[in-house]
């Protein structure tokens, strides 16, 4: 089978989609970026384009390149018509399996039979999105890592059924992208979530038994173990909702009261203050304001 790839179709034009659209527009891939949103569409060129004047401004790329890439990422709201060439199609929609599982369907319809069919899931098994396709062989997980422009790791995940032909091809393409990639197998958080969501987990329990406070578990983290940032912070940057369903994942997936969420995770996430994205978790967030203030909650 030739599993040449030239042509790639991104499914979902959110946080991960615009970032995995660029990186392959970059390296000389003709890019159908597919959202059912237009507004998204939209929204993620203008986010293609702002991340590319950065790299111009730091003279990273030239004004050619940024030109050419703009020019190789088709958008579309029509997934058969957009996914009709894809030799590979790279799934980032919304994370939920019915979501995910109808798309992995239509997809198996409307790709060519040679298509590689990769999901973008935190923490989706890529062998049950797989099983819904008459294509199980072809299907894997490419874990890109927020921001995707900027950092190296994919975490490639074989399927229970993925062939060796399609795991070897999709490490050659995260190669040409310029990264790394690193191959697991499909079991509940992959590598990154079922080391990185305990850990996360394990500062929010420290923090509700009253061990110690925000900033101090957050410092120790952080200075002791020379982590960029510390895990509370961290927590509200991918936000408490989605630490929350990995955790629910990877808790049900093994079985294992050790990954049960901290009843602090669950009802921070109830109250509405995911983080980041809602203005308030751990930390209070002000718009143009880089200062970390840790929340009135907390103190
Ligand atoms: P997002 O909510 O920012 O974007 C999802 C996009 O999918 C939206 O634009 C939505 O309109 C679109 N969508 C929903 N249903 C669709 C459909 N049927 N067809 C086409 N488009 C559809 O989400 P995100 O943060 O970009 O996450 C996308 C995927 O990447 C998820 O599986 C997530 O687990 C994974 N992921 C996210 C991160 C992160 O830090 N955000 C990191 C690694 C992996």
């Amino acid at each position: 089978m030739d599993l040449t790839v030239h042509t790639v179709a991104v499914i979902g034009a959110g946080t991960m989609g615009n970032g995995i659209a660029h990186v392959f527009a970059q390296a000389g891939y003709q890019v159908q970026l597919i959202d059912v949103e237009e507004a998204q569409l939209q929204k993620a060129l203008a986010t293609i384009e702002k991340n590319l004047d950065r790299q111009l401004a730091k003279e990273v790329i030239t004004p050619a390149i940024k030109a050419e890439t703009l020019s190789r990422i088709q958008l579309s709201t029509g997934l058969a018509e957009g996914v009709r060439n894809a030799d590979l199609v790279v799934e980032a929609a919304t994370e939920n399996f019915g979501i995910k599982s109808g798309l992995f369907k239509q997809l198996d319809e409307a790709a060519p039979p040679h298509a590689i069919l990769a999901s973008n899931t935190s923490s989706i098994s890529i062998t049950k999105m797989a099983a819904v396709t008459r294509r199980p062989r072809s299907v894997i997980g490419m874990h890109f890592m927020n921001p995707v422009p900027v950092m190296k790791l994919v975490e490639i995940i074989n399927g229970y059924a993925t062939s060796k032909e399609v795991t070897d091809t999709t490490v050659a393409i995260t190669k040409q992208l310029g990264k790394l990639p690193c191959v697991a197998n499909d079991y509940p958080g992959f590598v990154a979530n079922r080391i990185l969501m305990p850990m996360i987990n394990e500062a929010i329990w420290t923090l509700y038994e009253g061990v110690a406070g925000v900033e101090a578990i957050d410092s120790i983290m952080k200075l002791g173990m020379a982590h960029p940032m510390g895990p509370l912070q961290l927590a509200d940057f991918i936000g408490l909702d989605v630490c929350l369903s990995i955790l629910e994942v990877l808790h049900e997936g093994f079985g294992n009261p050790k990954y049960a969420p901290c009843p602090l995770l669950k009802n921070m996430v109830s109250a509405g203050f995911t983080g980041v994205k809602t203005g308030e978790g751990f930390y209070h967030y002000t718009a143009g304001s880089k200062e970390l203030q840790v929340s009135q909650r907390f103190l």
